[in-house]
């Protein structure tokens, strides 16, 4: 008897990418084998302002494969994964960019590597197309931080993933609000195996972050996957102390030898110092404090004001949910 074939979900975030819809299904279409994978493409709309959704409808009267989440507002690209793997139902999923720059052609080698029995396919990037200088240099610092503060090597990390219904059902299970996706599926072990691939221009349309944003990211990854800077402001706290020590024995020799008033530029140098010191350990501890609120508060990650599922079981026969008729799920996605 004939094995069914292993099924696997495309999620592609998409933030304003109307002009890449088709171009990237096209794309990957012609990398997988569709007599071999049951392939479906979950694609989640994060409060695009464009016509993203328009063209994910008139895609799915052309296909059999395709379901649209769809956000309530733009939540960012973090919240959109976690959507679109909420929505998987099927053995792997690749998590893939709607720009092209996550090239489709290196599929084949994340299926073969996942067939092997790798949980995670990690595609890592070589080098960026005329990425600036002032960006390559921000992005190498911030690995080198991260590297050392986490212990784990992000150089050359991206969300072009495939990943295992193992790990799937286990970052689904996650609860926690400030999401890192390369640092969570890295976090959570299992068997992972990189493919390199280089990263290609963005095919239309704009890149979504700002200084601003990626700064933001930075922040939370760090602090979602290190405490180390706390103990970072105690190891300081203790070297001013120290420091202080030090300068107090000088203050008091001073005064006892009757020249107090000539050490004037160093107290406003420390002062300054220390002064810096506390308004940067208090902003660290704002920084944790505001994770833990948001914690708390336990609002879900975003909300999934519709799932229309445009899936059809053939290819004539009629979507069940397309048309007038479409499945309008309302529900939050963390209480699935
Ligand atoms: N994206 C998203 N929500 C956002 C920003 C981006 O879903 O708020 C999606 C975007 O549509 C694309 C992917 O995330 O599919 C990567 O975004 P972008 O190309 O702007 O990032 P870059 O490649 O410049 O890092
Ligand atoms: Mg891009």
């Amino acid at each position: 008897m004939e094995t069914p074939a292993r099924t696997i979900d495309v999620v592609i975030p998409c933030y304003n990418e109307e002009p890449n819809i088709f171009s990237l299904v096209n794309e990957i279409d012609t990398h997988i084998d569709n007599g071999k994978y049951d392939c479906a493409f979950i694609f989640v709309d994060d409060g695009s302002t464009d016509s993203t959704c328009l063209e994910i409808k008139k895609l799915s009267e052309k296909r059999r494969n395709i379901s649209l989440v769809k956000l309530s507002r733009n939540f960012g690209k973090e919240a959109a994964i976690v959507a679109g793997l909420k929505h998987s139902t099927s053995d792997a999923a690749i998590i893939i960019d709607a720009d092209l720059q996550h090239p489709p052609n290196l599929i084949p080698d994340m299926i073969r590597e996942w067939e092997k029995g790798a949980h995670i396919v990690d595609a890592v990037k070589t080098r960026r197309l005329n990425e600036n200088l002032i960006r390559r240099t921000a992005s190498a610092i911030f690995n080198k931080i991260f590297s050392r503060l986490t212990g784990i090597n992000f150089a050359g990390a991206s969300d072009f993933k495939l990943l295992d219904k193992k790990a799937i059902v286990i970052l689904n299970g996650i609860k926690e609000k400030t999401r890192f996706f390369r640092g969570l599926t890295n976090w959570i072990g299992l068997n992972h195996v990189t493919v390199e691939f280089k990263v290609e221009e963005r095919n239309a349309g704009t890149t979504k972050w700002n200084t601003l944003g990626l700064f933001r990211l930075s922040i939370d990854a760090v602090t979602s996957h290190s405490q180390k800077p706390l103990q970072i402001v105690s190891v300081l706290g203790i070297f001013t102390l120290i420091f202080s020590f030090l300068l107090g024995g000088q203050t008091l020799y001073n005064k006892l030898a009757g020249d107090a008033f000539s050490g004037f530029t160093t107290v406003i140098i420390v002062l300054l110092i220390l002064s810096s010191f506390i308004m940067i350990g208090i902003g660290l501890l704002g920084t944790y404090l505001s994770k833990i609120y948001d914690e708390v508060k336990g609002r879900p990650i975003c909300i999934v004001e519709a799932h229309e599922n445009y899936r059809k079981t053939t290819e004539r026969s009629p979507s069940k949910f397309s048309g007038r008729h479409l499945n309008v799920v309302n529900r939050l996605v963390g209480s699935k």
